[in-house]
């Protein structure tokens, strides 16, 4: 199959350093993990081409840090070696690792009020503590961030005995739920750093994400740079790690590191970024959208019941239709449900098909945000499944067991739980009834209207019609 690139829309021309951040220099850098294998150095990249090629605990320095900056250059080693901060320096707290310091124009009011709680009781209890991840991309990217997450210095117990209304949660890796009035929660993380990879044979897949960390290393061990941004509330600041703030200027989805690497490390982040770049409106970097094609395959090796409720956010994220045609594209859905991709790659047999199919994720997308929330998960599925499985059930007396077979394997696939399998079916079933209006006692089944949604959808695009 082939793959035209046109989600790519990046940019790979430097871009001055925000106002107030000095380039002085490199300062240390590691690559990301031993088998990043990228060659490139300093000599023959910018700076900043240096920083996305490899991950750099930190390369910009502040004007006023002298300490480091001075005799930096120095350090550069011939071309193809890495460099390293001794032991020392990078065992150093976050305060002194150095990271881009970007001002940045963030107004609190956008800000949860209860997040901006919690940090600064926590920086005024002397620990380090920033808002991280998902709010702070979405502020900066201009939306309206659904939660804020918080990542601190302090220990678990630490942040409980801050917080009377908090409770630790997690086994593996413990963090804080902070609680608010009308059931908000702050998630309250201690800093991380990169889990260890499996020491069988090749393999990166990660076996442990338990170690506490510091800053700079909570930042590298996240997926998108755009993700491994922390705002510093007090002084309206972003640190950034990762070369996260020109992604967000140039709005391109890039991972920390190879991205080869950190598909095998964990191959959900192929569909993590897919989601990104088709909810925000962003591009994907060509190096990330071809490490997706090559790493495709490795998506089955992920837990089904992840795999199930990754595709659920791509369907639910408001831009379904770009988000699917990028797994169609990059050869995803072959490994996810090449029940649905049988039915695109076979476009030229069947383009009216196609056209419906896609016409019917353009309403979902349109409905989503007009109401401003997904359509039921049931209804989702069904509406992904609805062309080619209306195909496979056309004939059929008993239409329901006709829906099973053909999505029998699709179901064990994902581990999609039996009442939605059931439904899903059911729905495919009874659709020309509900056409009819003759829906029977069906009307009285709490399926009935999550049925009428889809059919309401099948309608927009003419797919129901076809099955009577
Ligand atoms: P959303 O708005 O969809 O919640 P998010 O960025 O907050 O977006 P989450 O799934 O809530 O996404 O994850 C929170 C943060 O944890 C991310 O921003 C990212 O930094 C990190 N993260 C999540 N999943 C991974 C992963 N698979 N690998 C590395 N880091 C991850
Ligand atoms: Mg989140």
């Amino acid at each position: 199959m082939q793959h035209p690139r046109i989600a790519y829309a990046c940019c790979l021309d430097d871009e001055p350093m925000p106002h107030g951040v000095q380039q002085s220099g490199m300062l240390f850098g590691t690559s990301f993990n031993s088998g990043c294998g990228c060659d490139q150095t300093q000599d023959s990249l910018g700076v900043s081409d240096f920083l996305r090629t490899r991950l750099i605990l930190s390369i910009v320095v502040p004007t006023s840090s002298s300490r480091l900056n001075s005799g930096s250059r120095a350090k550069t080693k011939k071309r193809g070696e890495t460099h390293r901060l001794p032991e020392r320096e990078l065992r150093s707290d976050s305060k002194t690792c150095l990271a881009a310091r970007v001002r940045v124009n963030i107004d609190d009011a956008l800000i949860d009020f209860d997040a901006l709680k919690v940090v600064r009781r926590l920086v005024r209890h002397g620990y380090e503590a920033y808002l991280v991840g998902g709010g702070v991309r979405d502020l900066l990217l201009g939306r309206r961030p659904k939660d804020f997450d918080v990542a601190t210095s302090a220990r678990p117990e630490q942040i409980r005995r801050l917080f009377r209304n908090s409770r630790i949660i997690g086994r593996r890796f413990r963090l804080v739920h902070v609680f608010f009035g009308a059931g908000k929660v702050i998630e309250t993380a201690t800093f991380r750093r990169n889990p260890e990879t499996s020491s069988k044979g090749n393999e990166l897949l990660i076996r442990s994400d338990n170690a506490f960390g510091q800053a700079h290393e909570d930042a590298i061990r996240r997926d998108l740079t755009i993700n491994a941004l922390l705002y510093d509330v007090e002084s309206k600041e972003v640190l950034d790690f990762v070369g996260g703030m020109p992604d967000v200027r140039k709005r391109v989805v890039r991972t920390i590191g190879d991205p080869h690497i950190r598909f095998q490390e964990d191959p959900v982040r192929m569909l993590r970024a897919i989601k990104f770049c088709s909810r925000l409106d962003l591009g994907l970097v060509p190096d990330l959208y071809d490490a997706i094609v090559s790493n495709r395959k490795a998506i089955v090796d992920v837990a089904r019941p992840r795999l199930l409720e990754e595709l659920l956010k791509l369907l639910r994220c408001g831009a379904s239709h770009r988000a699917v045609f990028l797994l169609w594209e990059t050869g995803l859905l072959d490994c996810i449900a090449p029940e649905v991709s049988t039915l695109l790659n076979d476009a030229p047999c069947s383009a009216q098909d196609v056209q419906q199919f896609w016409q019917m994720l353009t309403e979902v997308d349109r409905r989503t945000s007009r109401r401003g929330a997904p359509l039921h998960d049931i209804a989702l599925m069904s509406l992904l499944l609805l062309v080619p499985m209306l195909e496979s059930v056309e004939g059929h007396r008993d239409r329901a067991s006709a829906a099973h077979r053909f999505a029998e394997s699709l179901f064990l696939r994902l581990a999609v739980p039996r009442r939605m399998s059931d439904s899903v079916c059911r729905i495919a079933a009874v659709l020309p009834k509900l056409e009819a209006k003759k829906p029977g006692r069906f009307a009285r089944t709490e399926l009935y209207k999550i049925a009428s949604e889809v059919l309401s959808v099948a309608r927009v695009t003419r797919v129901g019609s076809k099955s009577h």
